[in-house]
């Protein structure tokens, strides 16, 4: 007898086909079940589904049913939490449950044969075995937790979170996190735990400390990475040894968040700030958000960590009286600062310094931040005296200093002072950037890269000139400002006055190359380089421990930025590099973060200076809640791509009346419009991105639920005005729900 088998397949998000495919099989396969199954002249893999839940497929002529070619042999199916995972997100995030479920699986499951399968789950299995047999007896290097990591641990152990973990950089949260994963294992054979982080540039870091801590307890299989610089062979071992059990602690990027693990018990989402969460393309889903979700799901806890919590999450961690749902710990100190441990190896952390600086208000092992009023410098100065000075003094004494703008490139862009040409992108609405290193004028949205011009493209006038700066110009200015200073103790025959400083340059430029990163960050580390310029790229996580100067050369654009997210993400941002500074105890006390601004008395930087985030969060919060913004909003974009700007917005507006016009037989859909607002479509802030022109409108609502019914609701809507006449020429369109940028 054969059974018919509904079987989720990859579908592109508003494909026609129907969510569900409708298949027969000789033996009846459980949901989560992986096969093979033909579509179309192929084959491709698919995954079993409970068909009713689902929406109805279309009535199927039986014979026209295609036979299933086979299960994947050794692999368990995917558990029914996996599943519901998905299908929340695929609904969350208004997107085909198809294309959610299959691109969370490793792309190697999809495209090796079954033989190849067999012998890579062969390797797996032998090689666990070997694995299995437990190091002698595990010494473990954990140190003994501070008075407030313990109490943060005591908390997490006896209730049901989900938790904010809100601790200033260095304050040991990491050490928490191993701590809690310990805990977590030891209590039952088969629990796992899943690790995030916002890069893979942070994973090597912590894959290190994880495997220190736990490989000699578990084996060399018990850590795994998951992220997308991995290759697929890798991924595949990774994704088999969470699936299987065999790994017990999936440490991965955002992508992780949808791993295989059948027994998860916690779940820690390091850095939950960090924008990276979110995805920007496909399914734009929200690791954190689906992390709490799945933790529900699979009562499993919720740890959530930042110096800097997103405004979103600290809301929700406000006093369970007032309706928070988080429960907040807080870690204000630094490890190694007084009172911060009862370990013996502390540096005294009462000196004079350390005295006066607690009543400038700086917390005690934090760098102290400085405000260098630009008002009072030399027009046009990059770097203000003070400043320099600074640098100068640290670099003389052997100390790293650290200088950071959020620009890459020489200069935003190239202007000709007699006929005002500027480097336009012609295929963008924006400037192309001026790299001065391979003399290129490269566009940072399409890629399209010419050699810069010898004279003005328009009138030939040879004296056109970069405005404004970029992390390759500070470099060389830098370097130029500082040539008269030597490295202390590098007199050497052949260098008799001592070796001139070395600046050095870190941004998505310098990194393009595999490896280069690597090879970068270690020669900071080792000491080879005096000043590091970069990007946020150097702003995040990696532990220098000679940094003691952390310098924002021009910061101010963010405070007024059409975006409102713009001073959280500055202010974490600086906090983050204000983290850099001082690691290493011995030198940390008197490290500093110099901000130079035309704004110094701006709330912002004044909470900087104090390292107090809960003020600047109150303060921000006030603002939203007056303006109605997230979180005391829900919000939607929909983004039209077409040939021209009229197509895209007309797309938009019509899909805004068709929720007035089409919709009138929904039950309760006049409920659920009275509670949305559609704001008219606008172009989007560069409007045109290799000559496809972008559009976008807003959706808000005081309620998430309530714009969640209204986007199911419309979706059939958007699918109709696709084929209007009047948005031919439209491309694409996808909604963004709970988009970072609006
Ligand atoms: P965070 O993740 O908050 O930045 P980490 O966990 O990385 O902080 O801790 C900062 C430094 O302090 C690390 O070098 C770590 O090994 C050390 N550390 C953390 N907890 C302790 C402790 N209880 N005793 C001694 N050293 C600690
Ligand atoms: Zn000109
Ligand atoms: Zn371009």
């Amino acid at each position: 007898m054969s059974h018919a088998l509904g079987v989720l397949v990859h579908t592109p998000a508003h494909a026609r086909l129907g969510p569900v495919l409708t298949y027969q099989s000789e033996c009846l396969l459980p949901p989560g079940t992986l096969v093979r199954v033909p579509l179309g002249t192929r084959e491709t893999l698919g995954v079993v589904w409970d068909s009713q839940s689902m929406d109805a497929t279309e009535a199927i002529d039986p014979a026209k049913v295609r036979a299933v070619a086979g299960a994947l042999e050794g692999i368990a199916p995917l558990r029914a939490t996996w599943q519901q995972l998905v299908t929340f997100a695929a609904h969350y995030y208004q997107r085909s449950v198809g294309e959610v479920a299959l691109a969370a699986l490793p792309p190697q499951l999809r495209d090796l044969s079954p033989a190849q399968m067999q012998r890579r789950l062969q390797r797996g299995i032998s090689k666990t075995a070997a694995a299995d047999a437990p190091a002698a007896s595990p010494v473990s290097d954990a140190p003994a937790l501070s008075p407030e990591q313990a109490h943060v641990v005591t908390q997490i152990e006896n209730q049901s979170g989900p938790f904010l973990l809100f601790g200033a950089t260095g304050s040991g949260k990491t050490e928490v996190y191993l701590h809690c994963v310990h805990t977590v294992l030891a209590q039952d054979p088969g629990a796992q735990a899943l690790v995030m982080v916002p890069e893979i540039n942070l994973t090597p870091q912590l894959e290190a400390r994880f495997k220190a801590r736990f490989v000699p307890l578990y084996g060399e299989q018990a850590v795994v990475s998951l992220h997308s610089g991995m290759t697929n062979p890798q991924r595949l071992k990774s994704w088999l040894a969470a699936h299987s059990g065999a790994a017990r602690i999936v440490l991965g990027t955002r992508m992780a968040v949808f791993a295989s693990l059948p027994l998860l018990r916690l779940i820690v989402v390091d850095e939950e700030h960090d924008p990276s969460y979110k995805s920007g393309e496909g399914a734009r889903y929200s690791a954190r958000d689906l992390a709490v979700y799945r933790g529900r799901l699979e009562g499993a806890k919720v740890l959530l960590g930042s110096a800097t919590p997103s405004l979103e999450s600290w809301y929700q961690s406000r006093p369970a009286a007032e309706g928070g749902r988080y429960l907040r710990l807080h870690m204000p100190s630094r490890i190694g600062a007084s009172g911060a441990t009862s370990s013996p190896n502390d540096a005294p952390a009462t000196t004079a310094q350390q005295a006066m600086r607690s009543t400038a208000g700086t917390p005690a092992g934090l760098p102290l931040v400085r405000r260098v009023d630009m008002n009072h410098q030399p027009r046009k100065a990059v770097f203000s005296l003070p400043l320099l000075d600074a640098i100068k003094e640290r670099v003389a004494r052997g100390e790293q200093c650290m200088v950071f703008l959020n620009r890459r490139g020489y200069a935003p862009v190239l202007h000709c002072t007699d006929c005002d040409w500027k480097s336009e992108c012609t295929n963008c609405s924006a400037f192309r950037v001026f790299h001065k290193i391979d003399r290129t004028l490269r566009c940072h949205h399409c890629g399209f890269t010419e050699r810069v011009p010898r004279t003005c493209p328009a009138c030939g006038n040879p004296d056109i000139t970069p405005l404004g700066r970029g992390t390759e110009q500070i470099e060389e200015h830098l370097a130029q400002l500082l040539a008269d200073v030597r490295r202390p103790h590098s007199t050497s025959p052949e260098c008799p006055e001592g070796e001139p400083l070395r600046v050095a340059r870190i941004d998505a430029d310098s990194t393009r190359l595999k490896g280069a990163l690597e090879s970068q960050l270690a020669a900071v580390h080792a000491g080879d380089v005096d000043v590091l310029v970069g990007t946020q790229m150097i702003a995040k996580g990696h532990d220098f421990r000679r940094i003691t100067l952390v310098a924002a050369v021009n910061p101010d654009g963010a405070l007024f930025s059409s975006d409102f997210r713009a001073p959280e993400r500055l202010f974490s941002l600086l906090m983050q590099a204000a983290g850099r500074a001082g690691r290493d105890a011995s030198l940390g006390g008197n490290s500093e973060v110099w901000i130079q601004t035309f704004q110094p008395a701006h709330p912002l930087y004044a909470a900087l200076k104090q390292y107090d985030y809960p003020a600047f969060a109150a303060q921000q919060l006030q603002e939203r809640e007056q303006a109605g913004m997230p979180p005391f909003c829900a919000q939607a974009l929909v983004r039209a791509d077409a040939r021209t700007q009229e197509a895209a917005q007309a797309f938009l507006n019509a899909a805004r009346v068709g929720a007035h016009t089409d919709m009138p037989l929904w039950e309760g859909w006049s409920e659920v419009l009275a509670q949305v607002t559609l704001y008219p479509a606008v172009p989007m802030s560069i409007q045109r991105v290799a000559n496809i022109e972008r559009a976008q409108m807003l959706l808000e609502s005081p309620s998430r639920s309530a714009l969640q019914r209204f986007l199911q609701g419309w979706h059939s809507v958007l699918q109709a005005t696709r084929t209007h006449p009047e948005c031919k020429g439209l491309i694409r369109w996808a909604v963004d729900v709970d988009p970072l940028a609006v």
